[in-house]
Formats: C-alpha cells, sequence, structure tokens
C-alpha cells in the first residue's frame, strides 16, 4: 500500500460537507501531486475505464479483498479495463476532466457493492496498511491537529524512548507538539535499530 502521489498536498478530506458535492459530503480525498503520474496505491485488476459528468475520466480498479479503488479527473488514462495492476504502477495523469473547479486526484474508495454511498475514508485506509520503516519529522501545532492514524505509531516511538509522551501519547504540556511520524517509504531507517 502506498499513497497515489510520492509528494503531495491533501486539498480536501473525506466527510468535508458542502454544495459542491452531490451527496452533500466528499465521497473521497482531493490530492495535488507535486508530480503528475497517478500511482496505483495497491494492486489489482482495472474494472472500469470511462467518462462520467462528476468524476470526469476515471479508473477503478478492483482489489484483492473486494475493494473498489477511483482515481478520478484524469488528464488521460495509461491502463485498460482487465490489465493487472501492481501498487506503484501509473495509472494515468492527475487532471481537470468532469465537475472540478482544478486539477487534482479525487481518490474514492468504495466497499461492496460498489455505489458512492459505501465509501471509506482513503488516508485511513492507506495508513492501516501501508508499511511505515522510516522517520519523517512532522510538525503539528496543537495536539487536535494529529490525525488519529498516527497513534500506534507514536505510541511505538514513546515505548522506544524516541519521544516522551504520557498516557495521551504527547506532552499536553507543550503548546507545539513535535512529533517523528514513522513514514519513510524510501526505507531510509531501520526503526527497530533506531533504539541507542
Ligand atoms: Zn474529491
Amino acid at each position: 500500500m502506498r499513497y497515489p502521489f510520492d509528494n503531495y498536498r491533501v486539498t480536501s478530506n473525506y466527510g468535508d460537507t458542502g454544495p459542491n458535492w452531490s451527496l452533500g459530503y466528499h465521497t473521497g480525498t482531493d490530492f495535488i501531486g507535486r508530480e503528475k503520474e497517478v500511482k496505483a496505491i495497491i494492486d489489482g485488476i482495472v474494472r472500469v475505464v470511462t467518462y462520467d459528468t462528476n468524476y470526469g475520466n476515471y479508473v477503478s480498479v478492483g482489489t484483492l479483498e473486494g475493494k473498489r479503488i477511483l482515481y478520478c479527473h484524469l488528464s488521460s488514462v495509461n491502463v485498460e479495463v482487465g490489465q493487472e495492476i501492481k501498487e506503484g504502477a501509473i495509472i494515468g495523469i492527475e487532471g481537470d476532466t468532469g465537475n472540478t473547479t482544478g486539477a487534482h486526484l479525487h481518490l474514492e474508495v468504495r466497499v461492496s457493492p460498489y455505489a458512492s454511498v459505501n465509501t471509506i475514508n482513503p488516508i485511513e485506509y492507506i495508513e492501516e496498511n501501508i508499511f511505515h520503516t522510516g522517520i519523517d519529522e512532522i510538525v503539528y501545532n496543537t495536539i487536535e491537529e494529529l490525525p488519529p492514524w498516527y497513534k500506534p505509531t507514536i505510541q511505538k516511538l514513546i515505548d522506544k524512548q524516541l519521544l516522551r509522551g504520557d498516557e495521551n501519547g504527547l506532552n499536553l504540556s507543550e503548546s507545539m507538539v513535535r512529533v517523528f511520524v514513522v513514514n519513510d517509504r524510501a526505507g531510509l531507517y531501520d526503526l527497530d535499530n533506531l533504539c541507542s
């Protein structure tokens, strides 16, 4: 499991509400990649390649565990129906086709039966399954900003005495929280050997 870009920012989260979305809430996560090649987040078989007035040019990939991963608003598509793809394969190029105000990737994860109402949070899905092997530094200004899916990682760092925390996993008396998150996809660090 991986993110759809090597470098990116998230411009809209799953579950955001507003009039822009036909269901009244955002059914996926919006990314803008620094590089524009959209990469497969997980292995699967391409089930749909089509154009939709909302999703634009999109690709739907069926995973072994029975989910559907939708890569939407693509400017061009690099795969065809029936093709078996591996994690990291280039699905297409980020674009602004369909209902969008600018170029971005709408990543959507559907569970069976595959309707737009049957979605889950793509970032939580990735974070639950991604293989973390090293350390990046991420600074959060407040504890509230900290995404809940980092908590197991933070606990691991506390256990290894790489990070001081309390029962909530962090030193709550500090106004600025500096957290080292295990998030190095290049595998430059070996967490198990960082304890000195
Ligand atoms: Zn979106």
